[in-house]
């Protein structure tokens, strides 16, 4: 039966896309993706056809079902779209985002009940993660439509894989509040919490995140910027916030890119201190008994 795929895809480095992932994409009828340009890219680097995939479906049913069902209410996808349309039937890619997903949903539900699978994609890494696809995937749930995930890179696992700092338990935070105010609120909010925390940022406004992270947090923080992963001037750089606040503002090449800030949890390390101190105390009271 027909289903929904969650598909990752890579987040700089073109090798990061795994074969099953492109099978995938090969395969279904329709793949839905944030922005139709950048995907459209990804997909003809990979060689996957956008247009229409007869080979599994009766292309004549698609074509007109397509019809019937496709809204893009992307402005700026309408022309590619139409010029691709009238050369070659159907695309396959339909746009997927924030601001059309209440009217797409159901439409995309309804294909997959109709036999069609559908593949979601977004601009970069895994999707739902500070990406587009919740709405989606709950109402493939809802609808007893089977979902499927076809793995593969996140920037925040990738981040935390390298940042050096506890990760046994952590929280993946994403972007804060684009105001002080708010971001301030936030950061208070999490000051206590003990597990490793994941962000992402923006560049225009890391190093005002990184001055309110010191300023809630401490500036003895640990905290690891992981910038550009998988691509060529990758940066894992693990300090204190007031050190990494010096390294990213000393140099403005630190201040482009993506970023993820992977921080420390409240007294990870003194909870180690705490527990080898414990340790010692008791060998020495089990001497003394002894
Ligand atoms: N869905 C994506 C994922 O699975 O990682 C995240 C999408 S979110 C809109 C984009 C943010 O992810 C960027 O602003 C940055 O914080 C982080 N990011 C994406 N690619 C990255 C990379 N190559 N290196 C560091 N951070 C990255």
């Amino acid at each position: 039966p027909a289903c929904l795929y969650i598909v990752a895809t890579p987040i700089g480095n073109m090798q990061d896309m795994t074969p099953r992932a492109i099978d995938t994409l090969k395969q279904v009828a329709i793949i839905a993706c944030e922005d139709t340009r950048t995907s459209g890219k990804l997909l003809s680097y990979f060689g996957i056809n956008t247009k229409s995939n007869s080979k599994n479906d009766d292309e004549s049913d698609i074509k007109s079902d397509i019809k019937t069902h496709k809204v893009d209410t992307d402005k700026s996808d309408e022309s590619a779209d139409s010029n691709t349309e009238s050369k070659k039937g159907h695309n396959k890619l339909w746009a997927y985002h924030e601001h059309n997903s209440a009217i797409q949903t159901p439409k995309i539900i309804e294909m997959i009940q109709q036999g069609y699978s559908v593949a979601l994609i977004s601009d970069a890494g895994t999707p739902l993660v500070s990406d587009p696809g919740y709405q989606l995937v709950q109402a493939a749930h809802a609808a007893g439509v089977t979902v499927s995930p076809i793995a593969g890179v996140s920037a925040a696992v990738a981040a935390l894989s390298v940042a050096g700092l506890p990760s046994d338990r952590f929280s993946f935070i994403g972007f804060l509040n684009a105001k002080t105010h708010g971001r301030q609120k936030q950061l208070t909010a999490l000051k206590t919490r003990t597990e490793t925390l994941i962000f992402y940022e923006a560049p225009h406004r890391i190093i005002a995140s990184l001055e309110d992270m010191a300023a809630v947090f401490g500036a003895n923080r640990g905290v690891t910027f992981c910038r550009e992963l998988t691509k060529t001037f990758e940066t894992v750089h693990k300090s204190t916030l007031a050190e990494l606040i010096e390294f990213v503002s000393a140099d403005d090449n630190q201040q482009r890119g993506e970023m993820v800030v992977v921080i420390a949890g409240d007294n990870a390390l003194q909870d180690e201190d705490d527990l080898s101190i414990h340790d010692e105390l008791l060998q020495r009271l089990l001497l003394d008994l002894s």
